[in-house]
């Protein structure tokens, strides 16, 4: 079976095909930087990185744009409370989410786009809105007629037929029952940064950034636009109404939505104590960046995804099993000889994996592969059943594995310990021993459980993992 995805626009899961055959152009919604990003935000770039993933792994190159939204009305009211300029206000939350994104291992998009750098190009895209009479002006502000878009409602399956011509809002995010004319450039208010533009003095508003960013970098249309659910209306909806109107192509082929994440049960809000950064996570609690990526990849992203601390310990196992089968795997001494039982499950989880993976990210099923495989083998490794030349073939399976959840390898704590230096040590603690040295061998494993390294030696060989 092909790839296949399901598009929230034909509301139907379908066969993917790019328009270049060999070349992917997605368009992703970013960040909007005005405080650190949740873990909420974090599902939807870690499914942005699932999807890069799998789309690699199926032979296509990636041309990825992310936009970093660092004008809007809240980044505007934070940094204006704080006596900031908006870059100095933005820049500290822009590094934060970049560093964040390096820390869940997320692939770095092609580019990355910041709003404020293409002002130009927006009100250019919106002068021409106004030539082909898409648009009016109110009080300085221009605003988007949505009646002139036959086709508005179309994303999120609405009719808005029954709509009040003429009204309009001017806050970036509303909901459906106010679908109204939308502000593509809003006037400048005292006290708050305006640009100078062919149309006037003013800032764009949200939903044009993404339309014009996504146009300038890949073309009038792309293969994929991605964002979480929250985004199918207003913003997604309006980014197809600019776009189509100024371009007169469909926007996009596939509209792909992840789901909302919930926290035990509950919508996440700071009143609620629920509300967790990346840093709240790992530096305050204590969790591995591993842990927190294995759990938000492990539900498939149209699935909701409730947050717990026992979830994440449930992650931190399941890491640990399929590490210590790894471990397990490179140093176990084998009988020699091939088992085909096990050259067959080898392959057959492999297929399986990537099978399900291609249905729509199903990664529940493809984890469900994995550790059926993993049970196996171990029992067959208790039984001496596993030969010598399954060897090479089980540890395919975790490479194909960790190509794309990419957990297997530990973070190092900061300023800790590399695996080479770990290695390092290793060698000089076991030629210690062979030359009866038993106090620099024992100084050696007191010096890296220091560190947090536990090291085993087991009748295979010394393996190590950290605490
Ligand atoms: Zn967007």
């Amino acid at each position: 079976m092909p790839l296949r995805f399901y598009n929230t626009l034909t509301q139907q899961v379908q066969p993917f095909a790019p328009i270049d055959p060999d070349v992917v152009r997605m368009y992703t919604c970013g960040p909007t930087v005005y405080a650190f990003a949740h873990i909420g935000n974090f599902r939807t770039f870690v499914f942005y990185d699932l999807l890069r993933r799998v789309l690699r792994l199926n032979g296509y190159k990636l041309h990825h744009v992310m936009n970093i939204t660092d004008v809007d009305d809240k980044i505007i009211r934070n940094a204006v409370a704080q006596g900031k300029s908006l870059s100095d206000y933005t820049d500290t939350y822009t590094k934060a989410f970049l560093d964040d994104c390096a820390i869940l291992r997320l692939e770095r998009p092609e580019r990355i786009a910041r709003a404020t750098e293409h002002i130009v190009e927006m009100a250019a895209a919106i002068s021409e809105l106004e030539q082909q009479g898409h648009t009016y002006r109110s009080d300085g502000s221009v605003y988007f007629r949505i009646s002139t878009f036959p086709g508005y409602g179309k994303l999120s399956h609405n009719d808005f037929g029954g709509m009040v011509a003429g009204a309009r809002v001017d806050v970036d995010s509303y909901e459906k029952s106010d679908a109204r004319d939308f502000a593509l450039w809003k006037a400048p208010k005292p006290g708050e940064p305006s640009w100078d533009t062919e149309i006037g003095p003013g800032r764009p508003g949200w939903h044009i950034e993404c339309s014009v960013m996504a146009i300038e970098f890949l073309g009038n249309t792309l293969d994929i636009h991605a964002g979480g659910v929250d985004l199918i209306f207003p913003h997604h909806e309006n980014e197809i109404a600019q776009s189509e109107a100024l371009t007169g192509k469909p926007f996009a082929h596939y509209w792909l939505h992840s789901e909302f994440l919930l926290v035990d049960g509950q919508k996440m809000s700071k009143s609620l104590g629920n509300f967790y950064t990346l840093r709240d996570l790992c530096q305050e609690r204590g969790h591995s960046p591993e842990s927190i990526r294995y759990l938000l990849a492990s539900v498939p992203y149209r699935k909701g995804l409730n947050f717990t601390m026992d979830g994440l310990k449930s992650a931190a196992t399941a890491i640990d099993r399929l590490r210590n089968f790894k471990l397990r795997l490179e140093s176990a001494k084998l009988e020699a000889g091939l088992n085909e039982r096990f050259a067959t499950a080898s392959a057959e989880a492999r297929k399986a994996f990537r099978e399900a993976l291609d249905d729509d990210l199903n990664t529940a099923e493809a984890l469900a592969a994995i550790f059926e495989f993993v049970r196996e083998a171990n029992t067959a490794m208790d039984n001496g059943d596993f030969l010598s030349q399954n060897r090479a073939s089980a540890l395919a399976v975790l490479q194909d594995f960790d190509s794309f959840f990419d957990v297997l390898t530990p973070t190092a704590p900061a300023g800790g310990l590399t695996e080479a230096d770990i290695d390092g040590l290793i060698a000089e603690r076991t030629a210690a021993k062979k030359a009866r040295d038993f106090a620099r061998a024992d100084g050696v494993r007191a010096q890296l459980l220091e560190q947090g390294i536990i090291l085993e030696d087991t009748k295979d060989g010394v393996r190590w993992k950290r605490k």
